[in-house]
């Protein structure tokens, strides 16, 4: 008998079945295909409190997001990292006062500490002025952090299971019901069942959770989504810097170009009502074309369809509260409880998981514990801001971190070790192993992904095929010619 169930290994599903995992309870999280692959890596990758959020009075949300941006860099050294993003001013669209007005507030509400604040800058001086057009003289930069998406669900699931937690990919749940006191759920995994017993569920379907909500219930839970469809464009290194650029559109909207796998640049995104399934959402060419368009009306090299590389599309499980527009829906969460009363007590509690954002998805564990706590025993002891998620555990900074992988391992190209560093963190050693030369990591399968790694991928972060390595676990798919993903699958 599990303590707790959590469906869907997102990150939200993760993050609590690791805080759970943590408090001593005995937890299983089951997610239907590979951990992150909806929209937990789908997203635009931002730990930021959402400066466009100010304007639709969300304060609420950008104090704890913007609060969280600092916890992360602390538990997540190695993944999340701080990057300043230029807003250029542009004449007839948000005044500067506005700007001001509201960059004052986001260096203020959310207890920064160890970013820069904002500041005005001159677009006509280098770097800005040989990559945005010639009308853009005035902006401002500010500080936010980003964070591949996919491996901080994976760390978190790692986690999970190294404090007890049972973690089963490729697991969906297909039926639950209230037996007496425990919920007694079906799983199906390969075309086998099996059947779990627990005293409480937690929810964390993203886009299903109102299916999930209502196989549950037997339909008497509330549907409470809208689903909002976000899509991004990638294409070949915009410009160079390190730095992002938020660009505002003439629709109230705002648009991100920000530095990719080092030789990409992301574009993006949209929001668009989305009523079809979840498990095939993809870029439309409108979609395309906006994104194409709103970048043009900034750099001074427009974006064309044919510069598009890669694209991904992920679709928001959004709480409805019946916003005029999809894009002003409110991106905070909200749980709902089912917990009737029985005739021998509270019945067993169904915890649904609506909304959040991959930056709040620690404080949202946090919350949603506390919340079945009102309904079951729940250690109460929160744990995990000052817990390093696995390979965060270096003392001096990332930089001083690169230079020690260096300094141990000099023959890993410098290109190599970068990225290592910041997936694995210290636990770079279990992948590297012994290995003494770059051909004891094994064969080349493509994009950089060597025999070692994809073993260990396999071996340690619930990795099976040839996407989830090259997708989610890494983004070497992105750097890989067309044969690539094959001998990655073959090499199984
Ligand atoms: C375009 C876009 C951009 C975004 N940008 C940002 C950003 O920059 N910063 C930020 O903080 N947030 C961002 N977000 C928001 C963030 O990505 C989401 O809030 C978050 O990923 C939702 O996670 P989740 O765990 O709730 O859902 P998901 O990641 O979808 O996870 C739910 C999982 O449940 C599984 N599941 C469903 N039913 C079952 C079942 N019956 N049995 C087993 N498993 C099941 C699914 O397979 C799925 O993997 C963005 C979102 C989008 C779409």
């Amino acid at each position: 008998m599990f303590d707790l169930l959590v469906i869907g290994g997102g990150i939200n599903g993760a993050g609590i079945a690791r805080d759970a995992a943590g408090r001593g309870m005995k937890v299983a999280l089951v997610e239907k295909d590979d951990l992150a692959s909806h929209t937990s890596s789908a997203s635009t990758k931002l730990v930021h409190g959402g400066l466009r959020y100010l304007e639709h009075y969300e304060f609420r949300l950008v104090r704890e997001a913007l609060h969280e941006r600092e916890v992360l860099l602390k538990i997540a050294p190695h993944l999340v990292r701080p990057m300043r993003f230029v807003l250029p001013h542009d004449r007839g669209l948000r005044p500067k006062w506005m700007l001001r007005l509201g960059l004052f507030l986001y260096d203020h509400i959310g207890g920064r500490r160890t970013l820069p604040g904002s500041r005005g800058i001159d677009l006509r001086k280098p770097p800005h002025e040989a990559i945005l057009q010639d009308r853009f003289r005035r902006g401002f930069e500010y500080s936010d952090c980003w964070v591949d998406d996919a491996r901080l669900v994976v760390l978190n699931a790692v986690d999970a299971r190294e404090r007890g937690a049972e973690v089963m990919t490729r697991t969906e749940c297909i039926a639950l019901k209230r037996v007496g006191e425990h919920w007694r759920a079906t799983l199906r995994a390969g075309g086998a069942g099996k059947t779990v017993r627990a005293r409480a569920v937690v929810n964390a379907a993203g886009p299903w959770v109102d299916s999930v909500a209502a196989m549950a219930t037997g339909g008497r839970a509330e549907a409470h989504l809208r689903l909002v469809k976000g899509s991004h464009i990638v294409i070949r290194r915009m410009f160079e810097g390190p730095h992002a650029y938020i660009f505002q559109n003439g629709d109230g909207r705002i648009v991100f170009a920000i530095p990719y796998e080092r030789d990409f640049t992301l574009i993006g995104t949209t929001d668009q009502l989305f009523e079809g399934d979840p498990d095939a959402v993809t870029i439309s060419e409108e979609e395309r074309d906006y994104l194409c368009a709103v970048a043009s009306e900034y750099f001074r090299e427009p974006v064309e369809a044919a510069d598009v590389v890669s694209t991904y599309a992920g679709i928001r499980p959004l709480y409805e509260d019946n916003a005029a527009s999809n894009a002003t829906v409110t991106r905070d969460y909200v749980f709902a409880i089912d917990a009737p009363d029985g005739e021998t007590g509270g019945a067993p509690p169904l915890l649904s998981v609506y909304g959040g954002k991959i930056t709040t998805y620690r404080k949202l564990a946090e919350h949603a514990l506390e919340r079945l706590g009102e309904h079951f025993a729940v250690p109460e002891a929160p744990w995990t801001a000052d817990a390093v998620l696995p390979g965060g555990d270096f003392e001096h900074g990332f930089d001083a971190f690169v230079a020690e992988v260096r300094a141990i391992w000099p023959w890993l190209p410098e290109e190599t070790a970068l990225r290592f560093a910041r997936a694995y963190g210290t636990r770079i050693e279990r992948v590297i192993g012994r290995a003494q030369s770059l051909a004891d990591l094994g064969r080349d399968l493509g994009g950089g992904m060597t025999e070692a790694e994809a073993d260990y991928l396999h071996r340690e972060e619930f990795a099976h095929t040839a996407d989830d390595l090259l997708w989610r676990r890494s983004k070497l798919g992105l750097h890989m010619t067309a044969q690539a993903p094959e001998i990655v699958a073959a090499a199984r």
